[in-house]
């Protein structure tokens, strides 16, 4: 894994990035973010970016790193360059703040955590906000105070004291903040770590970002970035801040709010599809779509149609459009997912797979419900005794044998099945549901099934004459 990224390109070609911190399981609310630049740099032929914000020693994690790489790839948002992880890129933001500190960008401060604390005492008795005073900016003619003994100061960056820093954002339009408004920024600690606002700016200029699509808790720290842009001598990218995720109870979605892993999905038997299908509608939308396939997303989206207002998760909705998806998928393709599932339950899925995806599939909105319809094939059936006293009563036994001996007669087939139930309504003068339903339950533990001769004719036979057997038994 390289630590360095790519030299800068030359042309202007589209490079978006995901930029996470691993102080957290990533959730649907933060992959949201790396869904539209992932979208935005396959549409326009670009490159998409992983980075990997990892400087908060204390809170970032390997397992938190694990679930963003497992989470993407399980979406199909495989980064086309990265991940790279800033802890490795100290020398590089070492660097680049020795060289705005030479440019005169940055100063370094000397004032105390105490002295601070008693700045921003007075400042708030006098009702002013509380904000750095420039005691240590150095300006022409002005006196420093004589530099404390054995004190490691910070490094605040320069910020202009008067005038407008604004962008035009694609997501929310212009958005301006007064430099007034804005103290001379801690750029690094007293040990030397740069901090967050600089490292993003440093790593956007080196990976040649042309496009920063986020969260808008970011919008505050752009003015800031913005600065940082320009005293590096950087082109400043296009600014997209999507609209918080809230969760079903209108909160910020967030781990602390009951939030699950990306991967939670995963296990859970969502398809990656009907994910990106779902996040993709939660703040951005195409018309009245709502179902649409990751190559049609690919072709619709843009930057133009993104959303303003938070977008609140509904698990219904996603539950809707997975089962939509999980409905016109190809059994082929489904069955492997939903092999994952059986096999988890220590089954081993056999060559009727794909025949029974096809049967069962209409009626799940997951590949776990899926593969709760498909116990019945892979093990034993425990109908409930409500089902069994009320379906299988003892005017239906002689018909369940008779169906039984003549079922055991037959070629295996959905015809020759449907031939022998045929008969053995005749002969006993039943309408179909008298007989199909205890049928169900005997065989798969439930009186509602899709169409008998199918649900019948995917069992081995044996099995059928077994569970049909147990009818004649007074208690099964
Ligand atoms: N690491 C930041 C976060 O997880 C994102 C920084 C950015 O996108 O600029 O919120």
């Amino acid at each position: 894994m390289p630590d360095t990224p790519a030299p800068t390109p030359t042309s202007q070609r589209v490079r978006t990035r995901f930029a996470p911190s691993p102080t957290g399981f990533i959730h649907l609310g933060n992959i949201r973010s790396a869904l539209y630049p992932w979208a935005f740099a396959r549409s326009q032929g670009g490159t998409f970016i992983l980075r990997i914000e990892d400087t908060d020693l204390e809170r970032s994690t390997q397992a938190a790193v694990d679930v963003i790489l497992e989470g993407m790839r399980w979406l199909g948002l495989e980064p086309d360059e990265g991940p790279y992880y800033q802890m490795q890129r100290m020398d590089r933001y070492r660097a680049v703040l020795a060289q705005l500190q030479a440019a005169g960008h940055v100063y370094p401060c000397y004032m105390s955590m105490a002295e601070l604390d008693a700045l921003r005492e007075r400042q708030l008795a006098n009702k002013e906000k509380p904000r750095y005073d420039g005691t240590w900016r150095p300006e022409r003619g002005k006196v420093l105070p004589p530099i404390p003994e054995g004190v490691q100061p910070v490094l605040r960056f320069r910020t202009p004291t008067s005038g407008v820093v604004g962008w035009d954002d694609k997501c929310k339009g212009r958005i301006e903040f007064q430099n007034s408004e804005l103290d001379d920024l801690v750029i690094a600690r007293p040990d030397g770590t740069p901090t967050y606002n600089f490292c993003v700016c440093v790593d956007d200029m080196d990976m040649a970002i042309t496009h920063v699509i986020r969260g808008d808790d970011h919008v505050n720290n752009t003015p800031r970035q913005i600065h940082i842009f320009e005293a590096l001598g950087a082109k400043v990218p296009v600014f997209a801040h999507l609209p918080t995720v809230l969760n079903e109870d209108g909160e910020k979605m967030s781990k602390r709010h009951g939030a699950k892993p990306v991967t939670w999905y995963r296990d859970a038997g969502f398809l990656p599809d009907a994910m990106v299908n779902y996040l993709a509608r939660l703040g951005w939308s195409h018309g009245d779509d709502e179902i649409f396939s990751r190559a049609q997303f690919l072709e619709w989206f843009n930057l133009d149609h993104l959303g303003r207002s938070a977008a609140q998760f509904d698990e219904a909705k996603l539950r809707w459009v997975n089962a939509q998806h999980l409905k016109a998928m190809d059994d082929a393709e489904l069955a492997p997912l939903v092999a994952a599932q059986l096999a988890q339950r220590g089954i081993q899925a056999d060559e009727r797979l794909p025949a029974l995806c096809a049967l069962f599939k209409d009626r799940c909105d997951t590949t776990v419900a899926l593969a709760d319809w498909l116990m019945p094939y892979h093990a034993d059936v425990h109908p409930s005794a409500q089902d069994l006293q009320q379906h299988v009563t003892d005017a239906v036994r002689p018909a369940l044998a008779s169906l039984a001996a003549r079922l055991e007669a037959i070629d295996w087939s959905a015809p020759a099945i449907a031939g022998a139930i045929r008969q053995t309504l005749a002969e006993h003068g039943l309408k179909m549901p008298q007989l199909a339903m205890p049928v169900r339950v005997l065989v798969m533990g439930t009186p509602q099934t899709p169409s008998v001769y199918a649900v019948l004719a995917l069992h081995r036979k044996d099995t059928v004459l077994a569970r049909l057997q147990k009818a004649g038994k007074s208690s099964i």
